[in-house]
């Protein structure tokens, strides 16, 4: 069976020095790939550095995350658009609205959510996005931009069936986290039970939301597995049926090599 991590940060300090160790244990746990989506602009040159470290295994989103996006400058459009033919640059993002936590107000995190979108447009990338308690602002801008036109993931999916369905309308995967595997998550159940597997991703978000039974340790690629042993679980199939779907859906939706 091969997996991919669609949303991975490895460029972290948790795991400073420990990359090696983390990427052999991902490939003895059947992960072939795994994205790793800058956060602001300098885990942007991290994660670059790190596809280099791992050709072919890993490869980079380029965004800003909404709790950063003040770190957004006028001049940061420019320094990801040079980034666009670079062959380790697969998505934009790590952007979207985070309302939960009050770092950056909801107005400037529109705005640069807007800038990736039209970034994503131009230079013909998915979208991977995060999003927290702003549901209906994120699919009413997201519509207004036209992001429909390339689509993307809405990664650590948080919502519902409806929501999900919603999403899907606009041209987004929805990719499962490890908080699937936590045992009050029933909307989340239910909506990974429901969803057709060709939209389906997985991820682990390391080094966050470690999946049971590995709840309080540190997460790490590796443990992606345990994801789609959750959502066969829901979907009444087979973890290698999980697998076929969600790695291909990654390469069709990130443009990797073997995509179909
Ligand atoms: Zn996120
Ligand atoms: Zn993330």
């Amino acid at each position: 069976m091969e997996f991919i991590d669609s949303h991975a940060h490895l460029a972290y300090d948790r795991f400073v020095g420990d990359e090696a160790d983390l990427v052999a244990r991902a490939r003895a746990a059947g992960v072939v790939h795994m994205v790793n989506p800058g956060i602001t602009e300098s885990s942007v040159a991290e994660a670059l550095a790190l596809a280099d470290r791992f050709p072919g295994f890993i490869t980079v989103g380029v965004g800003i995350h909404p709790n950063d996006a003040q770190s957004w400058q006028p001049e940061t459009y420019a320094r990801f658009k040079a980034l666009a033919a670079d062959p380790r640059v697969v998505a934009v993002g790590e952007t979207g609205l985070d309302y939960f936590r009050e770092h950056c107000p909801p107005a400037i995190q529109q705005t640069v959510l807007r800038e990736h979108v039209r970034l994503a447009r131009e230079i013909g990338r998915p979208l991977i996005i995060h999003t927290r308690d702003a549901h209906e602002d994120l699919l009413q801008l997201l519509t207004e931009e036209n992001a429909d036109e390339v689509g993307g993931v809405m990664h650590c999916f948080s919502g519902d069936l409806a929501l999900a369905e919603r999403s899907m309308a606009l041209n987004f995967y929805i990719s499962f986290a490890g908080n699937l595997t936590y045992k009050n998550a029933k909307n989340l159940h239910e909506a990974a039970a429901k969803l057709p597997l060709d939209r389906l991703l997985i991820e682990t978000d390391a080094p966050f939301l470690t999946p049971i039974p590995h709840r309080g340790e540190r997460n790490e690629p590796s443990l992606v597995v345990k994801v789609a042993e959750m959502i066969a679980q829901l979907q009444g199939c087979s973890v290698a049926d999980v697998a076929a779907a969600t790695t291909a859906n990654a390469r069709r939706l990130f443009r990797l090599p073997g995509a179909a």
